[in-house]
């Protein structure tokens, strides 16, 4: 082979021409190419100067920031490190929305009043959902004929000529993900707590977050209608966490209902009509749109679709709009009825078609002057977006590689210190503390456990392209990763593992770090049906009805019981029928009767999966 000739390195003679006397802006990751010129340097002084610190770059690669800082040292120049993007975005962000981002015309006498915001929280199984449905059919019965509602987040209701808008998901999850991200849409909760029932710990977490966002809240006392209802008993245990009833002298509003009859239900919108008022919820109508993403997805016929609830302004067809790093102008609007509509005033909920990605739930959307601004800026955070998440992925990394369960074990065996890179999902955050706890203790010299992501919750999107972007493995437990991203599992080959013991868990991990992981077995979804109906049955027991959503049922296989996502039973499907017959299996698109071996909780909105097992052979 032909020696190569070594290059030749002598002293390095910088450049003659004066360094900036300034500081220079450099973005993270620029290139020797990009480096250089703005320190009225060549590209090839960098590179020599770096080849005889020993690093070896190409005037095209990426610098690391200590490489940066070592060149503008050398030359006597000062630089400040930004992320890419970042100083761009706040430039642009400045110039078109004012200092703090605020508004141009957000003076007092534009203001008109706006209807509140509402969503619904409170404990499973208190009626939340009932409650939010019997809002909205209330609305459909007395108002606009013929339209079909469609649940897009959010609705609008009119209430004596008061309109109301609810945000339609339930729960905790979707206001906690806007508060983290720094929205605030709720002017008022509705804590829904079960007169039969009392405050549960959901309830207390419900009243936590309330407390924090600073909304008022407005107690329903549901289930009034039950015999063992016991309001007062309830109100007490409400009074002991600050809340105490306006017929107690305190100042909470509480109104007893029961939304499965309908009771109270007028009673609880008088009410919140009464305290919108009293809030003085305003907001400007002429002025340019500003709102929030609840919810957004890819459809397959209208591309990025994105629930918006606009706060400020009024967003038109037409509008040029950027949300986050997405952009484009608004194509088409649709309201929570279906139908199409030119404008949305202050609250009021739509789809917005024309994005160019979806962006994400609590994203900020704002019109801009024009359509390059709006691309601007969407685009500037989309490259800064792209170097968070590289660098992320990069730390996690960093040290050793991330190893996959399976390889774990001959990263070990080459003498490599072996970093398990790990996307931890669980059920409840004692859960989460516990397996945290358990994994860390399993730590050794040779092997480092990193924790990419830790959260209670089932398995999401956005887990998957977390680990995929970190090189972890996903670990759910008690809790199950949806379609969706199994699917994206399986495209990234992402490896989720998902447990119900925490000693089979740590059994597994430790047999990883040591070479001898158990044969593994592939649990195949094969189908699943949500609970539409709970029928009791003489000698048998509850019986659910159900609607079979994807793949098939079959009498006698494994079963997953969900409930918002956790695993809260396993067994198998003991009974199934169409109609009045015995059957074998039931295909998506029917329903069926399921029975489960000894199970008897059921409820409406569960979902019963089933499963094969299948030992996958080890390579
Ligand atoms: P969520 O988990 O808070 O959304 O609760 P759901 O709205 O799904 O309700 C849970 C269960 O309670 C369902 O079976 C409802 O039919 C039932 N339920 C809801 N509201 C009432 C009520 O006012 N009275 C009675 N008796 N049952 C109710």
């Amino acid at each position: 082979m032909e020696e190569l000739e070594p290059i030749q390195v002598t002293a390095y003679v910088p450049s003659s021409a004066p360094v900036p006397e300034s500081e220079v802006i450099v973005e993270r990751g620029s290139t020797p190419q990009q480096l250089g010129p703005k320190l009225n340097r060549s590209a090839g002084d960098v590179v020599r100067f770096l080849l005889l610190q020993g690093e070896m770059v190409t005037a095209t690669q990426a610098l690391t920031d200590d490489m940066i800082e070592l060149f503008a040292a050398e030359i006597g120049a000062r630089v400040r490190l930004v992320d890419p993007g970042e100083e761009q975005e706040a430039a642009l962000r400045a110039r078109y929305f004012g200092e703090a981002g605020g508004d141009k015309d957000e003076d007092e006498g534009s203001l008109r009043p706006r209807p509140p915001v509402i969503t619904v929280m409170g404990h499973v199984d208190h009626g939340k959902t009932q409650l939010l449905d019997r809002i909205r059919s209330a609305n459909v019965v007395a108002g606009e004929a013929g339209g079909i509602t469609q649940h897009i987040g959010a609705y609008q209701t009119e209430w004596e000529g008061h309109l109301l808008t609810f945000i339609d998901t339930p729960g905790h999850e979707a206001f906690t993900a806007m508060r983290a991200r720094g929205a605030s849409i709720t002017d008022i909760v509705i804590l829904v707590v079960a007169a039969d029932d009392g405050v549960m710990p959901q309830t207390v977490e419900a009243i936590n977050h309330a407390r924090a966002a600073g909304a008022p809240i407005v107690v329903a006392l549901n289930k009034i209608d039950r015999d063992d209802a016991d309001p007062n008993r309830v109100m007490q245990q409400l009074s002991e966490h600050g809340l105490v009833p306006e017929e107690w002298g305190g100042d909470t509003i509480t109104v007893q209902i029961s939304a499965l009859q309908g009771l109270g239900i007028e009673d609880l919108l008088e009410q919140i009509v009464v305290l919108a008022e009293v809030l003085e919820l305003r907001a400007n109508p002429e002025a340019d749109a500003r709102g929030v993403v609840l919810e957004a997805n890819l459809d397959v016929g209208r591309g990025p679709v994105a629930t918006v609830i606009v706060q400020h302004g009024t967003l038109r067809v037409g509008d040029p709009i950027v949300a986050g790093p997405s952009w484009g102008r608004v194509k088409a609007m649709i309201n929570d009825r279906g139908d199409q509509v030119k404008e949305a005033a202050p609250s009021t909920p739509v789809q917005v078609l024309g994005l160019s990605e979806p962006p994400i739930a609590g994203d900020e959307l704002r019109v801009t002057d024009d359509l390059s601004i709006a691309r601007n800026v969407g685009e500037a955070r989309e490259q800064r977006l792209r170097y968070a998440s590289f660098a992320q992925s990069q730390a996690a990394s960093s040290g050793a590689p991330g190893a996959r369960l399976e390889d774990l074990f001959q990263q070990i065996s080459r003498g490599e210190t072996a970093s398990l890179n790990i996307v931890l999902k669980a059920d409840v955050q004692g859960s989460l503390e516990a397996v945290t706890e358990s994994l860390r203790k399993l730590e050794r010299e040779e092997v480092k456990i990193a924790f990419v992501h830790r959260a209670v919750g089932g398995i999401s999107e956005s887990d998957v392209d977390l680990a995929a972007a970190s090189g972890a493995t996903i670990i759910g437990f008690n809790v199950r990763p949806d379609r969706r991203a199994r699917e994206l599992a399986d495209q990234r080959s992402v490896e989720i593992r998902t447990y119900e013991i925490i000693y089979k868990l740590i059994e597994d991990i430790q047999a990883a770090m040591v070479g001898m992981l158990a044969p593994e077995f592939e649990e195949i979804v094969t189908g699943d049906a949500e609970v539409r109906e709970v029928f009791r049955v003489p000698r048998v027991g509850a019986i659910a009805g159900c609607y079979v959503q994807n793949g098939v049922i079959t009498r006698g296989s494994k079963v997953r019981f969900l409930r918002d996502g956790a695993v809260i039973w396993k067994g198998a499907v003991s009974s199934l029928r169409r109609f009045k017959d015995d059957v074998r299996e039931v295909q998506a698109g029917f329903e069926c009767g399921i029975g489960l071996t000894d199970f008897q909780d059921l409820h409406q909105g569960d979902v019963i999966e089933t499963y094969e097992e299948r030992e996958i052979p080890r390579t």
